[in-house]
C-alpha cells in the first residue's frame, strides 16, 4: 500500500518525518501527489486597500494516490475536503503547494493544456441533478468528453456512449432522455458515465453517494468498485460517511480545518486510530448489535469547529481535543496551545499530526462491529454514521 499522505502545516514527509520521507523516496512516482497544497479565499475588505484576511479552507495537504488505488477523505462538514478535492484537480486554483500527475507538475499548466490532461482526471460530484445540464439529452452530457477532447471512438460517439450507459447500469435506449426523467441513482449514474466515458486515470468523487438512499448508496458503490476492477481507475472518495469509507478505501486521510491529522491504510485506522478527532469519529460510528450498541463509549467534541478565517494557535484541534481537556498536564497543554504538531510516523504508513498520539485500541471492537455490518451489508451507510453528527 503505498497511497499516504507526507505532511501537514507545508512540510513535505521527508522533513517532518525521516522514516516517511526515506520510504516515499524509494517508492514509484504516485499517479497524483499533492504537496502542501493550500487554498485560501480571500475575504473582501469594505475598507480599500485593506486586507480583511482569508479563509483557509484548505491549509498546506500533502498526499499520494497511487494508480488502481483509493484514498478516502474524511472530515466534519466545512473541514475542506471538498475545496481539497477540487483544487487538486485545478477546478480550483490553488493559493500554493504544488499538484504533479504521474511525475508531471500541473500546478500552472495553462488552460489548453490543463483541457488535454483532463482526459486523464475526471470528478463525480455530489448533487447529480445540479451537476447535469437539465437542457441536454443524456447522450449529448455524456458525449461532452469525447466533444471536448476532439475524440472521434471507433463506431462513433453515439454507439461509445451507449457502451458507457450499458455500462454503468443505464438503458442505451434513454438516450434521448433528459436527466429529469430519471431517478437520483440513475443521475449520478450518468456522472459516472461521464466521468469514465474517456477511461480516465483518476476519478474524484465529492460525496458521490451522500444524497442517495441507502440502498442506492450500496450499488452506486459497488459500481465505482467494479469499475476501479475493469479500468485500473484511482479514486480519491471524499464522503463523510465512515461506513461508507471503509468499504471502499485502501488508504485513509482524516482532515480537520484545513489540515491533515491522521494517515493510515484502512484497517490500521479503523482498529487502532492513533489522533483523538479521528478517535472522536470512530467512537460516533453506530454498531449493528443492540447490546454492543449499547456498551458503546461516546468520544465527545465540544464545541463546533473553529473559523478557518482565525484557526487556534499551535495545533488547530485542541479548542475541541478530549485528550486536551482530561488527560493533559498544563505544561502539555501550553505544548498544544502554542506548537503545531507537525504529521509524523507513529507506526509503519501511520502518520498522525498529534504531540501526544496513542492508539486506541479499546475502540477495535467498535471499528470491527462496523466492519461486520459494511461486510454483511456491501456499505451499511446507516444514516446516523454521519460525521456532521459527532
Ligand atoms: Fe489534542 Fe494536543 Fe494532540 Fe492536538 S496535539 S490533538 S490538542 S493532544
Amino acid at each position: 500500500m503505498t497511497a499516504s499522505a507526507l505532511s501537514a502545516d507545508g512540510q513535505s514527509a521527508d522533513s517532518a518525518d525521516g522514516a516517511g520521507g526515506s520510504k516515499h523516496a524509494a517508492e514509484e512516482t504516485p499517479l497524483l501527489r499533492v504537496t502542501n497544497l493550500q487554498k485560501h479565499f480571500p475575504i473582501k475588505s469594505r475598507v480599500p486597500f485593506r486586507n480583511a484576511g482569508a479563509v483557509k479552507a484548505v491549509d498546506g495537504i500533502s498526499l499520494d494516490v497511487p494508480a488502481g488505488k483509493t484514498v478516502g477523505l474524511v472530515g466534519e462538514s466545512g473541514c475542506g475536503k471538498s475545496t481539497a478535492g477540487r483544487a487538486m484537480l485545478r477546478l480550483l486554483e490553488p493559493t500554493g503547494g504544488s499538484i504533479e500527475i504521474e511525475g508531471r507538475n500541473i500546478t500552472k499548466a495553462g488552460s489548453s493544456e490543463l483541457r488535454r490532461l483532463r482526459r486523464q482526471f475526471q470528478m463525480v460530484f455530489q448533487d447529480p441533478i445540479g451537476s447535469l445540464n437539465p437542457r441536454h439529452p443524456v447522450g449529448a452530457i455524456i458525449g461532452a468528453p469525447f466533444r471536448i477532447q476532439g475524440v472521434d471512438p471507433q463506431g462513433g460517439v453515439k454507439k461509445a456512449v451507449q457502451d458507457v450507459m450499458a455500462r454503468v447500469g443505464l438503458n442505451p435506449e434513454h438516450y434521448n432522455r433528459y436527466p429529469h426523467e430519471f431517478s437520483g441513482g440513475q443521475r449520478q449514474r450518468i456522472g459516472i458515465a461521464r466521468a469514465i466515458a474517456l477511461r480516465p486515470k483518476l476519478i474524484v468523487c465529492d460525496e458521490p453517494v451522500s444524497a442517495l438512499d441507502v440502498s442506492i448508496q450500496a450499488q452506486v458503490v459497488n459500481l465505482l468498485e467494479d469499475l476501479q476492477d475493469e479500468y485500473g481507475i484511482a479514486y480519491v472518495f471524499i464522503a463523510h460517511d465512515l461506513s461508507v469509507v471503509r468499504h471502499i478505501s485502501d488508504r485513509v486521510v482524516v482532515m480537520y480545518l484545513g489540515k491533515i491529522m491522521e494517515v493510515a491504510d484502512r484497517d490500521d485506522l479503523y482498529e487502532a486510530p492513533m489522533h483523538p478527532y479521528t478517535q472522536a469519529l470512530m467512537s460516533a460510528v453506530p454498531l449493528p448489535d443492540p447490546r454492543q450498541e449499547s456498551r458503546r463509549e461516546r468520544i465527545l467534541l465540544s464545541g463546533d469547529l473553529p473559523s478557518p478565517v482565525n484557526p487556534p494557535s499551535g495545533c488547530v484541534f485542541h479548542t475541541r481535543c478530549p485528550k486536551y481537556r482530561e488527560q493533559l498536564s498544563d505544561d502539555q497543554r501550553q505544548q498544544c496551545r502554542d506548537v503545531a504538531p507537525r504529521l509524523e510516523l507513529n507506526a509503519a504508513n501511520h502518520l498522525v499530526s498529534c504531540h501526544f498520539a496513542e492508539a486506541r485500541t479499546d475502540l477495535i471492537t467498535a471499528a470491527e462491529a462496523g466492519a461486520a455490518a459494511a461486510v454483511s451489508a456491501p456499505v451499511a451507510p446507516a444514516a446516523p454514521t454521519s460525521l456532521d453528527k459527532s
